[in-house]
């Protein structure tokens, strides 16, 4: 995707285009009251009505609306070319929202063999008690995912690149697929953000995000986002989004904001930093392979060049040594802090199969006991080599 077609918006409802000008602007005018130029905190539960009924700006009871989470739902769907954004307390709270919204009993669902392990105990041991069926299919394989639809499969869930895998999947090939089949095409979009990738405008019909990771950036709140292109789907989430209530607090709306506008810079430093990392454990003795779609060897390398603006600031790496080399890797580490989460300024190591992904142990999604994540921060890449290089050894 090349910067003029990514870095604009031709159908914006704003005066300007630009990403890194939406992430600081949109749905976040001046405030009408203060001039305050950035978005108040509304800690607020409930609205004064003028008589029963009237309500003043359409504000009525926060769980329904409130401002400082809708400046961020705009800014939201805006960043993704969107045209409804939903915030959410969590990207699991996003994540169930939807699929309540979408799903009834007896239908199907076909998702990747390689996803957030989270999501996959979403369905695995929460949606499916509800009769709702899911298959497994190797989602960058368009074939596949063809073969692994049913008559009675409603929703495609597709993570691009996926955790913790980085593994490619060709969101304008899948868009197809989906739409032959009247499938929902779900996109959980949170390893690139919407600065590298725009799902939406490939064709997908939901993009999903913990604003946990990128989107926040600082590691200091906990939130979700959905974001659709059609309205009608856009009003049915909101709905539900209001039905179900996990929706994100003032506060929280607020640190999503303020991290989502430096997203641009951010990511920036991110990807050249992830791009000296995957080199060197590439040349590394003790590393076996590694997982990073920038490298030109990996699978996935040529789709995610035509779909991202650049490959992101995640990489895995598989150790030789097996498990217990890995976990001493992960032990070892200084400056990678190790931890669960990503996205965040600071850099973080863990061992997926003990941490993030121990829920999908013994699954299809099981990943490899030897695997080390990374989520390669922004600070200076020399001592970020020189760590990862201590901590193998
Ligand atoms: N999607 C992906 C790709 C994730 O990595 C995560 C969390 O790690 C989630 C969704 C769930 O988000 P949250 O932890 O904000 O509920």
């Amino acid at each position: 995707m090349n910067e003029t077609e990514h870095g604009t918006r031709p159908d914006s409802p704003h005066a300007y285009r630009h990403f890194e000008t939406l992430a600081i602007h949109a749905g976040q005018p001046a405030d009408a009251q203060t001039g305050a130029v950035v978005t108040p905190i509304y800690q607020v539960s409930t609205y004064k009505q003028d008589g029963v009924g009237g309500l003043r700006g359409g504000y009525e009871y926060s769980r329904s609306a409130n401002p400082t989470r809708s400046a961020l739902e705009e800014s939201l769907a805006a960043l993704e070319s969107g045209r409804r954004g939903l915030a959410f307390a969590s990207g699991l709270a996003a994540e169930d929202c939807l699929l309540r919204t979408l799903l009834k009993p007896g239908d199907h669902v076909v998702i990747p063999n390689d996803a957030y392990g989270g999501t996959f105990r979403l369905f695995a041991k929460v949606v499916e008690r509800w009769g709702v069926r899911w298959s497994v299919a190797d989602t960058s394989d368009p074939r596949a995912v063809r073969e692994a639809l049913r008559p009675e499969t409603r929703v495609l869930w597709v993570e691009t690149p996926s955790n913790p895998l980085l593994g490619i999947s060709d969101i304008e090939a899948l868009a197809g697929v989906a739409r032959e089949a009247g499938v929902r095409l779900v996109v959980d979009n949170t390893f690139a953000s919407p600065y590298l990738q725009q799902p939406l405008q490939l064709g997908a019909d939901v993009v999903v995000h913990s604003t946990t990771k990128y989107m926040g950036g600082h590691s200091d709140v906990v939130g979700g986002a959905l974001v659709t292109s059609d309205a009608g789907l856009g009003e049915e989430l909101a709905y539900h989004q209001n039905a179900m209530g996990a929706v994100a607090g003032p506060f929280d709306a607020w640190l999503v904001m303020r991290g989502a506008k430096t997203l641009a810079v951010r990511m920036d430093r991110h990807c050249e930093n992830a791009t000296r990392v995957a080199e060197m454990l590439a040349g590394h003795p003790k590393v076996s392979q590694v997982y990073y779609p920038g490298l030109a060897e990996h699978p996935g390398h040529e789709v995610a060049a035509k779909q991202m603006k650049a490959f992101g600031g995640m990489v895995s790496f598989r150790v030789r040594g097996g498990e217990e080399a890995a976990v001493a890797v992960c032990d070892r580490a200084e400056l990678f802090t190790l931890g669960e989460s990503l996205g965040g300024v600071e850099s973080l190591i863990e061992h997926p199969g003990r941490m993030t992904h121990a829920s999908a142990a013994g699954s299809p999604l099981e990943v490899p006991a030897d695997l080390v994540r990374v989520s390669v921060g922004i600070e200076a890449a020399d001592d970020l080599l020189a760590d990862l290089r201590q901590a193998l050894g």
